[in-house]
């Protein structure tokens, strides 16, 4: 299928639009104008012919009759006009007939009517038709005036010249719209697809796996606007996988080549007799596989939270008596770095995966003790907030920059890289938690400054 640019397709609808309408808008208008002239016309013919046997009539006189020499002067006046009259007296006897009178002016009159309306007018089948008026004063007649003048109506060359140029200036005027729709089209058209150009670049170099775009959002358009704003953020989520994932693997790799490196090292001086395989040195290659188990579990820690992220087991518990027992579990750890630890809250009993939750506080008290230093304290509180439950788990240890603090959540990701390889973790147990809080219908989330300690807020629907 042939597919054509949105701004072509829009210009040329707006412009179609407006020029339909200014055609139909100019047809009628012409139509009606020319109507109403027509009308016009016709009713100022018949008013003149009333006209002409009115002051006719009214120069009546009972003792001398009509004046011939005015109604000459009339019927002349008339004869040039188009109107042809003749006048006879209460008898019928005729007085005055412009025909009679000059008949050679009045053939030319209406020779030049007949053949200029024929022309002009073919359709209107119009002739000469006399109208006949009854002079009468205080209901006696003294006379009859026929007026006869073309019919239904005629216009002379001035009046035909105003409606030719009447309807030049209608066409004119729809022309110019036309004009003006097509270049309004053209821009409007374009300042709305414009921005939409832009996503549309910006969503090509994204699938050619170039996140770094940005598309302009300075627009006046809502919807474009949320349509960039919305590239954008896809854009910046993906930079953000993009870069977790690179880490991912360079951590994973990382994680695994020193126990692999010095496992098959060992092996291999054992193979060739170099050294001696003795009880110290295959326990030193068992730990370095425990290492390398180690890291296979907790990815698929990791992978089953995920799994299981959407189907929480709950019961019905009360979370402050749970954190106190996990806390407990942490009592020997925090004493052997001499770090001072205390729970405070409220009884608050909520529907929740009690072994779940139970893992949430534990990752979090684990990375408390792990990232405080000797003689710090580590905080827990548990309470309410509406029909939301609070768990806190609050420490003074080195903290999380700004910039780190939702990255942590992530898979793998660990601030210090050397420090947390020293601490053991993997940068796996806020990801795990994450997906078990979410999974509840929860939030968490940290609050920290570098070097003054952290606070994890977790959010629970009781
Ligand atoms: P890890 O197993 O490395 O502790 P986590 O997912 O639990 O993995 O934490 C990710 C990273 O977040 C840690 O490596 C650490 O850099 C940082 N972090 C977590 N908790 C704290 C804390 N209480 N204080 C300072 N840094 C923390």
């Amino acid at each position: 299928m042939k597919r054509i640019h949105l701004k072509t397709s829009l210009a040329l609808v707006l412009a179609l639009m407006v020029a339909v309408t200014a055609l139909l808008v100019s047809i009628f208008s012409g139509i009606f104008i020319n109507r109403q002239f027509e009308e016009y016309v016709k009713e100022t013919q018949k008013q003149k012919a009333d006209e002409l046997a009115d002051s006719i009539g009214s120069n009546f006189d009972e003792a001398l009759g009509f004046n011939i020499d005015y109604v000459h002067g009339m019927g002349m006046y008339a004869l040039k006009e188009g109107y042809i009259i003749r006048l006879y007296d209460k008898d019928l006897k005729l007085l005055w007939d412009a025909e009679n009178h000059d008949m050679m002016l009045c053939h030319e009159v209406m020779d030049d009517i007949l053949s200029r309306m024929k022309e002009k007018r073919p359709e209107l089948k119009g002739d000469f038709v006399t109208h006949s008026y009854d002079l009468e004063r205080g209901g006696n007649k003294y006379g009859v005036l026929e007026v006869s003048f073309y019919t239904p109506y005629y216009m002379n060359e001035n009046e035909f010249h105003f409606i030719r140029a009447l309807n030049i200036i209608i066409g004119i005027v729809g022309g110019v719209t036309i004009v003006i729709a097509a270049v309004l089209g053209v821009i409007i058209a374009g300042r709305i697809t414009g921005p939409i150009s832009g996503v549309i670049s910006a969503m090509k170099k994204i699938t050619d796996g170039d996140y770094n775009v940005s598309v302009n959002t300075n627009v006046k358009d809502l919807e474009t606007y949320e349509l960039a704003r919305s590239i954008n953020f896809a854009a910046g989520t993906l930079r953000k996988q993009e870069y977790l994932r690179k880490q991912l693997t360079a951590d994973i790799a990382h994680e695994l080549r020193t126990p692999v490196t010095n496992i098959s090292s060992y092996m291999e001086m054992m193979i060739d007799d170099v050294m001696e395989p003795t009880k110290e040195r295959l326990t030193g290659c068992y730990d370095e596989l425990s290492r390398l188990s180690g890291l296979i579990k907790d990815l698929e820690r990791l992978e089953s939270a995920e799994i299981e992220d959407s189907t929480p087991v709950r019961e019905v518990f009360d979370l402050y008596e749970l954190c106190g027992r996990v806390l407990q579990g942490f009592k020997t750890a925090a004493e052997e770095k001499n770090i001072a630890v205390n729970i405070g809250g409220e009884e608050t009993v909520i529907s929740a995966d009690k072994m779940r939750i139970g893992q949430v506080a534990a990752n979090l008290l684990s990375n408390a003790v792990k990232y405080t230093d000797e003689g710090g304290k580590i905080s827990i509180y548990v309470g309410k907030e509406k029909d939301t439950a609070l768990m806190i788990v609050e420490d003074n240890g080195i903290g999380i920059s700004n910039e780190e603090q939702d990255l942590v959540f992530e898979r793998f990701y660990r601030t210090d890289k050397s420090r947390a390889r020293k601490t053991g973790g993997a940068g796996i147990g806020l990801s795990i938690s994450r997906a078990i809080v979410t999974a509840h219908g929860g939030t968490i989330h940290c609050e920290s400054r570098p070097g003054a300690g952290c606070k994890f807020i977790v959010r629970l629907p009781i």
